[in-house]
């Protein structure tokens, strides 16, 4: 492995445009060479199920880095270029076009495709899939010919999808397998007021429903419930999950995590075969917050494994990886949440479920304690809350949730009586 070749990034979406600037602000001046299977540079995917998804001038907005910024850093950007196999042994990696590219390191960052409904493939139709940007092009043209969309699968992508269409002016049907919405993600109390707030802005929210077939239709969709109801729609939209794209790195013998698919890294996104690294939505790390290997499918997830593995791959110490925080913005509200969701938490409430009036969107904090260390913090229309609640999950110090939930203190000052209270109850 010539530590004169380049650096190689295989994939060019959020975890590969971050690692490059990082590889460049930790002082790396030697070659970058990122190769992209998409015909754009790397572009943010979260505004694909929001402002893109109504909006076609926000294609131009959502890039990762400004349009110069590659050329500027010296980055060798190779788009529409797909990496075919990867040697690790030989430092090598050949692409599709034919061309062989030799590095000194290389960063996996092969994100994932969307899962596949077998009876509504990709390509059919009046069926979409949504994770690039081409596929947002082509939902947002059809969301705007026709008056109604059946949404398959109620997990985040669903909800935002469903409820931009909605805010568009269409009839929309959410159809979701499990009893509660994002059940692995938030605690009950939550995914009922979630499905109370779907249905009130007039989505058809059909929960616990599994599909039973989906029969041959001409000129729209036809799903069959498990409980006998028929749903027909002239556009369908699957949103059933992710899966990570890995081949390359299973051709390439990586090891791979037998239950997620993700390539596993460690700590340091250092995969299995010396001088390779992986980050983002393909890459399965140990997550000391929920005690185990998992994916994080997540913005800021991509963000932080990428610069971890930036300066592993310069042998520069770095922070260890943030807690995970995830946003989503859909049904009129900004949800954030930081630390691990485990359903055997309690949860109790700051502030109100209910919207204080119909123009004005409701405002709470949901907090998650395990005794008295909080654990897990789900914040509507109060980002800015999460900051001082950060030490406090971090940390794991001993708080009273009494205090913290008390409304008539800022909550600056209440995370900070809470866990005074506890520190002297510790000390006497
Ligand atoms: C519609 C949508 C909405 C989202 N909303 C949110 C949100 O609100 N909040 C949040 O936190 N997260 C959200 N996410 C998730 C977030 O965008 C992802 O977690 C993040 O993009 C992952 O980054 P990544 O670099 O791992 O993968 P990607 O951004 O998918 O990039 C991977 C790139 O690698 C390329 N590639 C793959 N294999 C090869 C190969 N062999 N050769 C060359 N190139 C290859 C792919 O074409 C792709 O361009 C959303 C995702 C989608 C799709």
């Amino acid at each position: 492995m010539s530590q004169d070749a380049p650096i190689l990034i295989i994939g060019a979406g959020q975890a590969g445009a971050t690692a490059a600037a990082a590889l460049r602000a930790l002082g790396h001046d030697g070659g970058i060479v990122m190769v992209g299977g998409e015909a754009h540079a790397p572009y943010e995917r979260p505004p694909l199920s929001k402002a893109v998804l109504a909006d076609e001038q926000q294609d131009e907005r959502i890039g990762v880095h400004a349009p110069g910024f590659y050329a500027e850093q010296g980055i060798d950007l190779r788009l529409a270029t797909t990496v075919a196999s990867l040697d690790p042994a030989s430092a090598t990696a050949h692409c599709a076009d034919g061309q062989a590219i030799s590095f000194s390191r290389c960063l996996l960052a092969t994100g994932g495709r969307a899962r596949a409904l077998p009876a509504l493939p990709e390509g059919q139709p009046r069926v979409h899939y949504l994770r690039s940007l081409a596929d947002a092009r082509g939902l947002r043209a059809a969301l705007r010919r026709e008056r109604a969309v059946l949404v398959i699968g109620g997990g985040f992508l669903g909800l935002e999808t469903a409820s931009t269409a909605r805010a568009m002016g269409l009839a929309v049907t959410v159809v979701e397998a499990a009893p509660l919405l994002l059940q692995r993600a938030v605690p009950s109390v939550f995914s009922d007021w979630l499905a109370q707030r779907v249905r009130g802005l007039g989505i058809d929210l059909r929960l616990g429903c599994g599909i039973a077939s989906i029969p041959p239709a001409a000129d729209e969709v036809a799903v069959m419930l498990a409980d006998g109801t028929a749903l027909r729609a002239p556009l369908a939209v699957v949103a059933i999950g992710l899966h990570p794209n890995v081949g390359l790195a299973e051709a390439a013998g990586l090891a791979l995590h037998p239950g997620n698919g993700g390539i596993q890294v460690d700590a340091h996104c250092r995969t299995s075969a010396p001088g390779v690294f992986a980050a983002g939505d393909c890459a399965s790390q140990y997550q000391p917050l929920f005690g185990q290997e998992m994916r994080l499918e997540s913005w800021q997830n991509a963000n932080e494994q990428a610069r971890i593995a930036a300066a592993a791959m310069l042998g520069v110490p770095t922070a260890p990886s943030a807690l995970p925080w995830f946003w989503t913005d859909q049904l009129g509200c900004n949800i954030q949440m930081l630390g691990a969701m485990d359903p055997a938490l309690r949860y109790t409430l700051r502030g109100s479920m209910e919207a204080p009036g119909a123009d004005t969107p409701p405002r709470f904090l949901l907090l998650g304690m395990a005794g008295a260390q909080l654990r897990h913090a789900i914040a509507v229309n109060a980002g800015g809350d999460l900051r001082p609640l950060r030490n406090l999950i971090e940390q794991g110090t001993a708080c009273d949730i009494g205090l913290l939930c008390d409304t008539a203190l800022p909550l600056k000052q209440a995370a900070r009586e809470a866990t005074a209270v506890r520190a002297s109850e510790t000390q006497s």
